[in-house]
């Protein structure tokens, strides 16, 4: 059959109802399932057969809008997890134990750069924050022995960066690692970071996936294209028999699903970030749509950068669909249908500009949120990335003045009188 359009996986993806089933996922509230004997649930317990036992580590409703994601990232197998903090942890965890390193772009969500600079070194795994402007020779200098992902996002939050995912992908397999890219704010409906040479996907569902704000949630994509195998010393997690499940080797057993597996069968059976059967349903109601907002997301961003740009109040506007944009041959190359609907600015004036701007607006609302139908604003010095310091913040490229908008699916007029007002607030 003909590769079916990212509109129709929007629609149709995942969920197959056979003959006289529910039209709709349906909602499987259920910790746990039956069976009629012990040996068929010994074989579930050890791999053996596919099935449902118990929803820490597979539910119905959640393993079929992964499936969704799967077939809308074009990869072999997805997870959901609770959060979108939850997928990026497990897609490092997974391929990653004490002593092991990753190399990540430091244009990356505050949450995420917290994790990987402050958690993860707890736990053993160091992190090298590389600039995206960074040269080959630079990214390749932070390479140790230990390194074992490359992670980028394909839009950077707050910063609206673009990642050059090509160039980074053939720098991670260059070492025999695979890149990991977090494409939550382009969506595979305006980029697909596998057929650039991504290895594995994650997203915060939370955010356009879902685009109304009703539940926090996460995915992992496995690719199934990077060869373990090939890299074995690396990656003995996956190539190396697993003494929790008898001595099982992921890559023998489950080939180029074997990332996928392991993060199912051990991380998620071990730590159990998993999302709600009734979380997914929703998750998936979104991504029903994801295909129509993300279009009109992406021209109602336009039309407020090129207003805000136009405007002698702003001192600067980053959104890479600006043509005079740092990154726009990057957004023309992996984006060209649009990147999203996110885009930061800054205000002449000092911090209180920002703050009496933000709190004139009426329609756009101040909320720790981004990528919702409903256009929302917020200043990430003094919200979300208030626990890094001016140099951190620096580092991760966020000027204290970085009013990030996320313009939602409304009338394009209303969100533009509404900022003129709050503009002309400001005197
Ligand atoms: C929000 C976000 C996350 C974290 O996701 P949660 O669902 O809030 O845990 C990770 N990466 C990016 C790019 C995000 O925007």
């Amino acid at each position: 059959m003909k590769q079916q359009s990212i509109d129709t996986i929007c629609v149709q993806g995942g969920w197959q109802p056979g003959n006289g089933e529910p039209r709709q996922v349906p909602i499987i509230q259920s910790t746990t399932f039956k069976y009629e004997n012990t040996d068929e649930m010994a074989r579930l317990f050890d791999l053996e057969k596919e099935g449902y036992f118990y929803t820490r580590l597979q539910n119905p409703t959640s393993d079929a809008v992964a499936a969704k994601i799967a077939a809308l990232e074009g990869g072999v197998a997805a997870m959901l997890t609770s959060s979108g903090q939850a997928a990026n942890f497990y897609a490092v965890f997974n391929i990653c134990e004490a002593g092991s390193h990753i190399i990540s772009s430091n244009e990356i969500y505050g949450g995420t750069y917290n994790l990987f600079g402050v958690t993860l070194p707890k736990l053993g795994i160091e992190c090298t924050f590389v600039s995206p402007d960074a040269t080959d020779e630079e990214i390749l200098a932070a390479v140790r022995p230990n390194t074992r992902a490359f992670f980028g996002e394909t839009i950077s939050n707050p910063g609206c960066r673009v990642l050059d995912i090509e160039r980074f992908a053939r720098l991670a397999h260059s070492v025999g690692v695979p890149l990991i890219v977090d494409n939550t704010f382009a969506t595979p409906v305006n980029c697909r970071p596998l057929e650039w040479g991504a290895d594995i996907i994650t997203h915060s569902t939370t955010k356009y996936m879902d685009g109304h704000a009703t539940q926090v949630g996460g995915v992992i994509v496995d690719g199934g294209i990077f060869d373990w195998e090939a890299n074995a010393d690396k990656y003995p997690g996956l190539t190396r028999p697993d003494a929790s499940y008898h001595g099982l080797t992921y890559t023998k057993t489950f080939g180029k699903c074997a990332y996928a597996v392991k993060l199912t069968a051990q991380l998620m059976r071990d730590l159990g970030s998993t999302p709600s059967p009734q979380n997914s349903f929703l998750l998936n109601l979104g991504l029903e749509t994801l295909h129509l907002r993300m279009p009109r997301h992406c021209e109602n961003a336009l039309a407020v950068a090129r207003f805000l740009q136009a405007d002698e109040r702003v001192a600067w506007v980053s959104f890479p669909g600006l043509e005079d944009n740092r990154d726009h041959a990057l957004a023309v190359r992996y984006l060209p249908n649009g990147s999203c609907g996110v885009l930061c600015f800054g205000l002449k004036g000092d911090r209180d500009t920002a703050v009496r701007f933000m709190d004139s607006l009426k329609l756009i609302s101040i909320a720790t949120h981004v990528a919702d139908a409903r256009s929302c604003v917020l200043h990430p010095a003094s919200h979300t990335h208030r626990q890094l310091s001016e140099e951190q913040l620096r580092d991760a490229g966020i000027a204290p003045d970085l009013i990030r908008l996320s313009v939602g699916i409304e009338g394009i007029d209303d969100i533009l009188t509404d900022l003129r007002q709050a503009l002309d607030a400001i005197g």
